[in-house]
């Protein structure tokens, strides 16, 4: 795709809509000096170079990488006219849009209804599904696991809601045997599943939890923040295919979350959430003094938190849909590609003398660590910050990791024979998350390996 060219287009097609609405001039007090704009617009270029390569495969650090060419399309001519999606009179194009994408995604989760809408970001996403579970269990708490993103810990506090921690196997997915002592209790209303947590890319057992929570009348929220799309390799056939019964889950749960600024081919300011039940729309009433002339259904402003809200996110996901929509055939290839790079890596590292697997890839996101014989959690830890650190040094073969902080027991649970010598180490960790990690995946391996085998 002409980058270029589409973004001349998206420029000259925005003049040529303004321009029926006839001739005005613009303010003198907003225009500037072309001269003193250059020298600007050149500091900027210059300090953006202040930041990780995301965009190239030799980054296998964070889940980071650029948008999509057709989302920074969308993206610019959304802006241009700089809708909000806060009430359908802010730009009734882009809630038109917002409403064809939310429902796109409740059917790739399988909701045969639902009420949702998009958000600023995951972490909203995840307040407003669990104000939804306060507002229904005012006097119970929330469960998460041990691995859950910190946000569920701080959005509880934010709610003024009792949060659980719940251990976690040795997969580190939610145990359900603790899970089930913390619910005889009676205390939790809502548990969160987290379908790809955002350490290991571990998936909690959803299909079973599910289960146990109707046997203690609590609801289910699915935080797929970043591993949502996933759902997309759900028996599907190859060696990237994801077993069904949790993914399939997820369309009985009573919530769900998903971050098109991970998976989605996103710029940042895009998430989801999804209610099953449309009726929780009722605890997001409220007056507003502002009136919107042409809405008399439900407005994106009536069934969410935040007010303002970019329509170019709208725009963006919608346009990424109609080219790469959230199924097996469109993004669904994306995602393979990221998962096989990840499993062909794993397989490289189980046959590799300087590098051990810390467990096996349930997604796209690898943990590892450098081998030493004989090993201890401080060596460990020290071998893993040194190769993190001279990977983003080395010239030619420079490689953009990430570390990931485990407790001893964490890492006993997996490993035997380490001395532990400390309360938790830093291990290594990729996010496989760009398609071309599957092409580029051999050269991240031996670049690897050859900074673990200098300590
Ligand atoms: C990233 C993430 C979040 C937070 O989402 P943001 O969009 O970063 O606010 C929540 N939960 C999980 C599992 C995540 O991976």
């Amino acid at each position: 795709m002409n980058l270029e060219h589409w973004l001349g287009e998206v420029i000259s097609e925005n003049r040529k809509w303004s321009d029926t609405f006839g001739r005005y001039r613009n303010h003198n007090s907003i225009s500037i000096n072309e001269n003193d704009f250059v020298e600007s617009f050149r500091e900027l270029v210059d300090r953006l170079k202040d930041n990780y390569p995301f965009f190239h495969p030799c980054y296998a650090g964070q889940m980071l990488k650029p948008p999509h060419p057709a989302a920074i399309v969308g993206y610019l001519a959304g802006m241009l006219i700089n809708p909000n999606n806060h009430a359908k009179d802010g730009g009734p194009a882009t809630a038109a849009m917002e409403a064809e994408v939310v429902q796109l995604l409740a059917h790739m989760f399988g909701f045969d209804q639902h009420l949702g809408h998009l958000t600023t970001s995951g972490t909203i996403a995840n307040l407003e599904a669990l104000f939804v579970a306060r507002e229904l269990h005012p006097n119970r708490g929330i469960a998460y696991s041990e691995d859950a993103h910190y946000t569920h810990k701080r959005v509880c506090h934010l709610l003024g809601l009792g949060g659980h921690p719940v251990v976690v196997d040795a997969q580190g997915r939610m145990d359900l045997n603790a899970l089930e002592t913390l619910l005889r209790t009676g205390k939790i209303g809502t548990v969160v599943l987290t379908a790809g947590t955002t350490g290991l890319g571990a998936i909690d057992p959803i299909h079973d939890a599910l289960t146990l929570c109707s046997r203690y009348d609590a609801r289910v929220h699915v935080d797929a923040a970043y591993g949502g799309f996933f759902t997309l390799l759900a028996g599907r056939d190859g060696v990237e295919r994801l077993p069904e019964a949790d993914w399939q889950t997820i369309s009985r749960c009573d919530s769900v979350v998903v971050d098109p600024h991970k998976h989605g081919l996103q710029p940042y300011g895009c998430g989801c959430v999804l209610f099953r039940d449309p009726s929780v729309g009722r605890f997001y009433l409220h007056d507003s003094p502002y009136t919107y002339f042409t809405s008399d259904e439900l407005h994106l402003g009536q069934i969410s938190i935040e007010c303002s809200r970019a329509g170019a996110a709208a725009a963006a996901l919608w346009l990424t849909f109609q080219v790469l929509p959230p199924t097996q055939e469109g993004l669904g290839n994306v995602l393979a590609a990221g998962r096989r790079a990840a499993l062909r890596w794993a397989a490289l590292i189980e046959r590799s003398d300087h590098l051990t697997l810390y467990q096996q890839p349930d997604l796209d996101i690898l943990t590892y660590f450098p081998t030493r014989r004989p090993s201890s959690l401080s060596k460990i830890d020290r071998e893993s910050e040194r190769v993190f650190r001279d990977g983003m040094k080395s010239v030619n073969g420079q490689v953009y990791l990430s570390t990931l902080s485990v407790t001893a027991q964490n890492f006993s649970d997996r490993h035997r024979g380490v001395v532990m010598d400390a309360d938790g180490s830093r291990i290594l960790r990729s996010v496989l998350m760009k398609p071309e990690s599957e092409i580029f995946v051999e050269e991240l391996h031996s670049r690897v390996v050859r900074l673990a085998a200098q300590g």
